[in-house]
């Protein structure tokens, strides 16, 4: 149970998952998964865990075996409208707006979110965390 927005947490859900499904080719797989974790819990990445609070979170992930994300774009893809030009990722559809907005969603919740890719063809898995309290930003 965790105090947020449903309709703004739907919508992250949303972006990642259907991203996870469209540049995951047949055959692959998408697997979702929450748990409860602690701030300073070492199941988080030290980059991640500097600043949070003292409140428990929801981590949740959401774990492609896609086309992964080369890591030459991967300082770059929660840009507004930044969708990889690469021939490989091109016949994608999308207005590159998803993870720009989740993360916005994911801030106003005192959340954050990532991700890791080992590289193109490697899959990928986004994470994001959300205080179990809302304590909302302005
Ligand atoms: P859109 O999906 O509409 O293009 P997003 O902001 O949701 O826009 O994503 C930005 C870009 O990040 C995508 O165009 C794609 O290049 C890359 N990306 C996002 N999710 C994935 C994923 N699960 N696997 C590989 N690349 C991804």
């Amino acid at each position: 149970m965790i105090e947020a927005d449903e309709r703004k947490v739907k919508q992250i859900l949303y972006n990642l998952l259907s991203n996870a499904v469209k540049f995951t080719p047949d055959g692959g797989s998408v697997t979702i998964s929450a748990e409860v974790i602690s701030p300073n819990s070492t199941d988080l990445p030290a980059k991640i865990r500097k600043g949070l609070t003292g409140t428990d979170y929801v981590l949740v992930s959401v774990k492609d075996t896609g086309i992964g994300i080369a890591k030459k774009d991967q300082s770059k893809i929660f840009t507004e409208f930044h969708q990889i030009e690469e021939p490989y990722a091109k016949k994608y559809e999308g207005t590159g707006l998803g993870l720009a907005l989740s993360k916005k969603l994911v801030t106003l919740h005192g959340g954050k979110i990532w991700f890791e890719s080992k590289g193109k063809d490697k899959g990928c898995t986004f994470y994001f965390i959300l205080p179990l309290k809302s304590s909302p930003k302005a």
